[in-house]
C-alpha cells in the first residue's frame, strides 16, 4: 500500500515539475520571440526585404586600388574600393534575417523599449500557446545574467545592454492545469488503498472463522468423549462381571447409562438447533403477551433451580405487548443460562423489564466476572467463546448469544451489550411498541 501510495505522490510530482519546466521554457521563448516582433515593428526594414523574392544588397568596403571611388568620412579623407552584392534570402531565413536586422538596426539607435507595447505583443505570442494570465515586464541594467528559473531576455543595446524580465503567476495555471490528474490519481490511492483494507479485513473474518471452527471442533470432541469414556466403562463392567446375578448392580450400570444417552441426545439436539435456529426464524407466532406474568413464571422456574440468585424487577404501566412468548423465554432463559453459568456463584443477576412509550425493553444484567472489551465486540458470533485458558471449564458451543441475537433480529429487536471486567455484564435488549 505504501508503495502504491509513494508511487502515485511521485509521479505526480514528477508530472508536476515537468510541467513547470515546460511553462518555464514556453515562457521564455515567447519573450524572445516577442522581443523580435516588437522590434522589427519599432524601425523600417529594408523594402528589399518585401519583396516576392527577398533580398539584401550589402555594401562592402574591400581593399583600396586604383579604380576605387573617393568617399568621405566625417574625419578623414579615405580611398578604398567599394562593391555591391546582393544576396537572395530564402523563405526559411527571412523572419530571421528581418529579426536580425531590426535588432541591430534598434540597438544602434538606442530607441528607449515601450513596455506597455511590448506587453501587449507578449500577451498575445503566450495566447498563441494557451497561456492567458497577467504579466508584468520589466528593464533591469544590472545584474546582465539571467537565474535559471527566471522568466528574461537580453537585449544588447549598443555599450549598454538591458534585461527585459516577465513575472507571471504560473502557480495557479499550473495548479489548475494538473488539478485533473492529480484528482484522477488521488483517486486511484484512495481505491487501492480502500480495496486492499478491505482484502485485510476479509482475511481476518476468514481467519477468525477458521479459529472458531477449530475450537468448536475440539469443544464438541471434548463433549462427547467424556460420555463415551464413562459408556464404555459401564459397559465393559457389565461384561465383565457376572451383572445378571446382581440385579442391583445391572439397573445402577443401565441407569447410568440411560444418564449419558440422554445427555448425548441432548448434546444432539443443541447442534442440531444450530440449523433449526435459522429454519424456525421466519416462522414468528406473535400474540398479546403479559409480560409481568410471562417474567415471572421464567423467575420462578430459575428460583426452582437457583438459590435466590436472581432479582425481578417490573417497571412501567401493565400493558400487553405483542410478542412472540416461546421465542422471547428462550432468549431470556438463554441470558439468564448465561449468567448463572458465567458470572460466579457470588454475583447477583437481575431481570428487568421497561415498558416505554415507543419501546418496551428486557434488560438482564450480573455483577459477575463480565467481558473484556477485546471480546466484547463478538459474544454474538457463532461458536464464539471467551477464551480464558481454561476452556472447557464452563460448558458450551458459543451458541447461546448468536441464537438469541437471530431470534431478536426475529422478532424486529436488538440487543446491546455492556460489560466490564470484575463489574459484570448487561444485555439490554429492546423492541419497538
Ligand atoms: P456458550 O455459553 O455456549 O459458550 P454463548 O454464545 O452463550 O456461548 O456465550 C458466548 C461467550 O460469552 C461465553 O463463552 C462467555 O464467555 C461469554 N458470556 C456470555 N454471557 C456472559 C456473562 N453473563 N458474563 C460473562 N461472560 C459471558
Amino acid at each position: 500500500m505504501s508503495g502504491i501510495v509513494l508511487f502515485q505522490l511521485y509521479w505526480l510530482y514528477y508530472n508536476f515539475s515537468n510541467a513547470q519546466k515546460s511553462f518555464h521554457i514556453t515562457a521564455v521563448r515567447a519573450l524572445e520571440k516577442s522581443i523580435d516582433q516588437y522590434q522589427s515593428q519599432q524601425v523600417e526594414l529594408p523594402t528589399s526585404l518585401n519583396y516576392r523574392s527577398p533580398s539584401l544588397t550589402v555594401f562592402m568596403r574591400t581593399k583600396p586600388s586604383v579604380q576605387a571611388f573617393d568617399l568621405d568620412t566625417p574625419k578623414r579623407k579615405k580611398v578604398f574600393k567599394a562593391e555591391f552584392n546582393t544576396v537572395a534570402i530564402d523563405k526559411q531565413h527571412e523572419p530571421y534575417v528581418r529579426a536580425l536586422i531590426a535588432r541591430l538596426m534598434i540597438q544602434q539607435m538606442h530607441k528607449p523599449l515601450d513596455l506597455k507595447t511590448l506587453t501587449g505583443v507578449y500577451k498575445k505570442e503566450l495566447a498563441k500557446d494557451g497561456i492567458v494570465m497577467p504579466v508584468i515586464l520589466a528593464l533591469r541594467k544590472k545584474p546582465l545574467s539571467i537565474s535559471p528559473d527566471e522568466v528574461a531576455s537580453v537585449i544588447a543595446f549598443y555599450k549598454s545592454p538591458v534585461v527585459v524580465t516577465a513575472k507571471l503567476n504560473s502557480s495557479g495555471w499550473m495548479l489548475r492545469h494538473n488539478l485533473l490528474p492529480a484528482i484522477v490519481s488521488f483517486a486511484l490511492i484512495l481505491l487501492s488503498a480502500g480495496s486492499l483494507w478491505y482484502m485485510g479485513v476479509i482475511i481476518r473474518r476468514q481467519l477468525k472463522l477458521d479459529r472458531l471452527k477449530n475450537d468448536f471442533i475440539s469443544n464438541i470432541t471434548h463433549e462427547l468423549r467424556t460420555p463415551l469414556t464413562i459408556l464404555r466403562s459401564t459397559n465393559e463392567a457389565i461384561a465383565r462381571f457376572n451383572v445378571a446375578t446382581d440385579p442391583e448392580k445391572l439397573a445402577r450400570y443401565t441407569g447410568i447409562n440411560a444418564d449419558i444417552i440422554n445427555k448425548l441426545d441432548g448434546h444432539v439436539e443443541r447442534i442440531m438447533d444450530i440449523s433449526m435456529i435459522d429454519r424456525d426464524l421466519n416462522t414468528k407466532e406473535t400474540q398479546a403477551v403479559d409480560l409481568n406474568t410471562l417474567l415471572e413464571n421464567l423467575f420462578r422456574h430459575f428460583q426452582a433451580i437457583e438459590n435466590n440468585q436472581i432479582t425481578l424487577n417490573f417497571r412501567g404501566p401493565k400493558q400487553l405487548v405483542n410478542t412472540d412468548p416461546y421465542k422471547l423465554e428462550t432468549i431470556l432463559s438463554n441470558l439468564l443460562d448465561n449468567a448463572l453459568k458465567y458470572a460466579g456463584p457470588e454475583a447477583s443477576i437481575f431481570l428487568e423489564a421497561v415498558i416505554g412509550h415507543r419501546s418496551w425493553q428486557l434488560i438482564v444484567s450480573d455483577t459477575g466476572v463480565g467481558i473484556s472489551a477485546e471480546d466484547l465486540p463478538y459474544i454474538f458470533d457463532r461458536f464464539f467463546r471467551v477464551n480464558n485458558g481454561d476452556l472447557h471449564d464452563v460448558k458450551g458451543y458459543g451458541l447461546g448469544l448468536s441464537q438469541v441475537k437471530s431470534m431478536v433480529e426475529a422478532l424486529n429487536g436488538n440487543i446491546k451489550a455492556n460489560s466490564k471486567i470484575g463489574r459484570g455484564t448487561t444485555f439490554i435488549i429492546t423492541f419497538p411498541l
